[in-house]
């Protein structure tokens, strides 16, 4: 398996990271998931100017222009034979000796750049049944708009929710509900669909940004516009968005059935929606 490091594509084995890569020291780095369907990516635009945007707002400099790293991306592809699958990239602020929170001269230390393939088909099964999610807090810091590799948060939200049999963790702020420890949340009252407006609370996921403008093509009601707890447990429907999972129907909240206990016809829809989407890009 072919993986890239820095800018050359080389055999997984090669890569050899410094232990005092601030990376590894300090989660100072930032990453990004962007999928392929039929060997096509589907919004790489999107991913990768959302990569540069994150590293822009932690003053970390990009090892190489938005074109050269689409034509890395898509030569890795090609390489691992990937045709529908993730690919996750990842940019450290490199090696930092001595050990300091402070960062020299960007322009003295090369960022560290790795990106890695895996095949992953659409989990339609999963999509028609659903999952289930606990309500737990929102622990992460103020800029959750940047795609940090720092996700203790995220991870201690997740597993708390795993430990009591559930997929995902719906976080809340004070009783406002933000996002999912790794995807958008979404709820449906009358027809209506919410969703947390973009800020530093939430990341402004691409899947979002698709759903929202399917949705709004096809006349459906959106607003981006935060919704309690209370708002959600009476929700019709509710589901959670990213790259690897698209629109997924949220079944169960804390152990209650959403709505009737199964896929909504709101959440169908916009299933659909966004298959056509990604088929419009990337064939069939
Ligand atoms: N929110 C969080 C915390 C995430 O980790 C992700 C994806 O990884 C998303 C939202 C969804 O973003 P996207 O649709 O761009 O995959």
């Amino acid at each position: 398996m072919k993986v890239i490091w820095n800018d050359k594509i080389v055999e997984r084995s090669e890569v050899k990271i410094d232990m005092e890569d601030r990376g590894y020291q300090f989660a100072d780095g930032i990453y990004d998931v962007v999928r392929a369907y039929n060997g096509k990516f589907f919004t790489l635009n999107e991913h990768v100017d959302r990569l540069f945007s994150s590293a822009e707002k932690i003053e970390l400099v990009m090892p190489f222009t938005k074109d050269e790293l689409k034509q890395l991306l898509s030569t890795l592809m090609k390489e691992n034979g990937i045709s529908t699958g993730n690919i996750y990239m990842q940019v450290t602020r490199g090696i930092g000796i001595p050990r300091n929170h402070t960062y020299t001269d960007p322009e003295l230390v090369p960022p560290v750049f790795t990106a890695t393939t895996t095949i992953v088909p659409r989990d339609q099964e999963k999509m028609d049944q659903g999952m289930s999610a606990f309500i737990v807090p929102d622990m992460r810091w103020l800029r959750c708009d940047i795609k940090s590799i720092s996700l203790l948060g995220n991870i201690m939200a997740k597993h708390e929710a795993h430990k009591k049999g559930g997929d995902e963790a719906i976080l809340h702020r004070d009783g406002i509900v933000t996002e999912c420890s790794s995807s958008n949340v979404w709820m449906i009252k009358d027809d209506t669909i919410y969703t947390h407006p973009d800020g530093n609370l939430v990341l402004p996921g691409i899947t979002k940004i698709m759903l929202l403008k399917v949705a709004r093509e096809a006349g459906m009601l959106v607003k981006e516009e935060a919704f309690t707890i209370e708002d959600l447990k009476k929700a019709d429907e509710v589901f959670a968005s990213s790259t690897t999972m698209e629109a997924m129907p949220i079944v169960s909240i804390d152990g209650n059935p959403v709505g009737h206990g199964q896929r909504g016809a709101v959440v169908e829809k916009l299933q659909q929606l966004y298959v056509d989407a990604v088929e419009k890009e990337c064939g069939q």
